[in-house]
């Protein structure tokens, strides 16, 4: 008996055909590998702007306001600043290569001193102008550039004096210069607040990624600046004294403007009067980001659409930047706490 044929071979694939399976195999990988590449472009591009907001600043200022009374009584910056040119020798103060003068949008002139570490420079003039300037006639401030941070994850027991302390203490600077917002339960039950403090210290805390409060080691995200509001009208992208707008809402609460308590207290719905005006979607706090267009934003140079609009911690650690400041504010001004969504103040945006 002859032997069996042999079974039949399949043919071996050609190239070609074995390729197609690499093929599909490289496709998905280019994918991947095209993704990964934008992940990472956009963390950098996240980094690179935390840097920028996180930079230390540059220069120390000291800010004259002339106070309302005094102007109509005929006193003048002219004035002001001769009696101070009189009574403040800079050179007693180190200060040798003069000082840059800046007029601020609420008309107030503030005094610059060049270089990094010129804070203690800057304070020792505030504290000499305050000594020789009448407090009826100028208000002598000392702004410094402010961050606000969201500290989120509180447990229940914790207060502002706790958190402002607990900020100082990690940020390395000092309690007056914090301003805390209300601290109010968020959507997980957790307590939850924002914080302004010295960009310097903003970036301490954002570096270490986590804040001690109490027991509880809190999260920490990195907010973007507030943009530019009115007290007065809540609408326009200017400071109240260059407000020309027929309706007057200073009194108002930021979140329901309602009149008759202030927005810490306050737990009502939110409510814009001022988007409801001119029949926007008015679910939002009056003068937050909500109020503002893409483009009029953009415009404004303020507060541009958030692809980075809150910049995470995580991304904050990585990035090895300095610390930067998003907000100027007057350490010394009264003004309100902050809180998401609120409008900037005054005492900001004067320095700005
Ligand atoms: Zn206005
Ligand atoms: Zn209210
Ligand atoms: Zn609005």
């Amino acid at each position: 008996m002859p032997p069996p044929p042999p079974p039949p071979q399949l043919p071996t694939p050609p190239a070609a055909e074995a390729g197609w399976q690499v093929v599909g195999d490289k496709k998905k990988g280019k994918k991947a590998a095209k993704k990964a590449k934008e992940q990472e472009r956009q963390h950098q591009f996240r980094a690179r702007k935390i840097a920028a907001r996180l930079r230390a600043p540059k220069t120390a200022a000291v800010v004259i306001t002339l106070q309302p009374d005094a102007e109509k009584k005929g006193v003048t910056y002219r004035d002001l600043l001769a009696k101070a040119k009189e009574a403040v020798d800079l050179g007693e103060l180190g200060i040798t290569g003069g000082l840059r003068l800046k007029v601020t949008q609420t008309g107030a002139r503030m005094l610059e001193i060049p270089g990094e570490s010129s804070g203690a420079t800057a304070d020792a003039l505030a504290a000499k102008l305050r000594a020789s300037l009448n407090a009826d006639e100028a208000r002598v401030s000392r702004p410094v550039r402010c961050a606000d941070l969201r500290i989120m994850g509180l447990d229940d027991s914790v207060s502002e004096e706790e958190l402002v302390a607990a900020v100082a203490r990690s940020g390395g600077c000092t309690t007056d210069q914090i301003r805390s917002g209300a601290i109010r339960p968020d959507q997980r039950g957790m307590h939850a607040a924002t914080v302004c403090c010295p960009v310097t210290a903003a970036k301490t805390i954002v570096e270490g990624r986590r804040l001690l409060v109490g027991w509880v080691s809190a999260q920490v995200k990195l907010l973007e600046p507030r943009p530019l509001r009115c007290y007065r009208c809540l609408v326009g992208h200017h400071v109240s004294v260059k407000c020309a707008s027929e309706v007057d809402r200073s009194g108002l609460c930021f979140r329901c403007c309602q009149p008759g308590h202030i927005s810490a207290t306050c737990c009502a719905t939110p409510h814009c009067d001022a988007c409801a005006a001119t029949g926007k979607p008015a679910d939002h706090w009056a003068g937050s980001r909500a109020c503002v267009s893409p483009a009029k934003a953009k415009a404004a140079g303020r507060g541009r659409p958030s692809s980075a609009a809150t910049a995470s911690m995580a991304t904050a650690a990585s990035a090895t930047a300095a610390a930067a400041a998003v907000t100027v504010a007057a350490a010394a001004a009264a003004t309100p706490t902050p809180a998401e969504g609120r409008p900037v103040e005054e005492a900001e945006m004067e320095c700005l």
